[in-house]
């Protein structure tokens, strides 16, 4: 469903990504770990096109995403087409961004409004939806400032499903949040894997990783430099790096 083939991504002359090959399967979790600086972030982030990879190609459901090949020569394609393939994706970041003027209810029902002209009534409505899938529907009128981070980060997780998407994508979405409220968006995260979402998620929760995830993918330094079931990264890695990586958590 998604598949990452050849990716190399430079700002200026610093190679980020340097040959990324990854394939994710439709309903399986993905969990990456590195260390910081090593491409994780602009990984996902180019897989969702917030960044425009320079070379390779990742398809995301079959289509090619953010270009055209004609005549094996790469062109960009609108920003219409990019909005097309990408439609299906979600996004949830470290920090919250939910928007402070805006309740709760209204943060997951706004871009349903905006940017997929659903009607007031009909958005509020899949909004509560979505608000009680991640246990919120009695905070629906509060406002991010009073909310907690948990509860914050579990508002941007619905707000991410209401555009209804076939992959979601999740940057350290519990690294902002004091340790007590960590659980709480892990369990959120934990339900909708089991519900069969497909999920690429870069974290620095082991624990996460181990239980949930099929594959756990290790960057270092814009290459992958390991790869496997959770068992294979995290019991019998050969590789000294890796090793030396998963030191600080084991
Ligand atoms: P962390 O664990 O700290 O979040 P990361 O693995 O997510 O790290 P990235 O954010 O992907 O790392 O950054 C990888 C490298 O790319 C870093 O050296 C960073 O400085 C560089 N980089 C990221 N974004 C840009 C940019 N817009 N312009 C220039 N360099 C960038
Ligand atoms: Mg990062």
């Amino acid at each position: 469903i998604i598949d990452v083939r050849g990716v190399w991504k430079r700002f200026g002359d610093v190679e980020v990504l340097k040959g990324i090959d990854l394939a994710i399967a439709k309903s399986e979790v993905t969990c990456i770990i590195g260390p910081s600086g090593s491409g994780k972030s602009t990984l996902l982030r180019c897989i969702a096109f917030l960044e425009e990879y320079s070379e390779g190609e990742i398809y995301i459901e079959g289509e090619l995403l953010g270009f055209s090949l004609e005549n094996g020569k790469r062109r960009r394609v609108s920003d219409a087409e990019v909005a097309r393939v990408r439609r299906n994706v979600g996004f949830v970041f470290q920090q919250f961004n939910l928007w402070p003027h805006m309740t709760a209810l209204e943060n997951v029902a706004a871009p349903l409004k905006l940017a997929r002209g659903i009607a007031r009534e009909d958005a509020e409505k899949r909004a509560r939806r979505m608000l009680e899938k991640v246990g919120l529907s009695h905070r629906a009128e509060a406002y991010p400032s009073q909310l907690s981070g948990g509860q914050q980060q579990r508002v941007g997780i619905a707000r991410a499903l209401a555009m209804e998407p076939h992959i979601m994508l999740f940057d350290e979405p519990t690294s902002a949040l004091d340790p007590e409220l960590v659980g709480e968006v892990l369990q959120v995260m934990r339900d909708l894997a089991g519900e069969g979402m497909t999920m690429a998620v870069v974290t620095h929760e082991m624990g996460f990783a181990a239980q949930v995830a099929d594959t756990v993918v290790f960057i270092d330094h814009g290459v992958i430099a390991a790869s496997g079931s959770p068992q294979q990264v995290f019991r019998h890695e050969e590789n000294p790096r890796l090793r030396q990586f998963l030191q600080n958590y084991f």
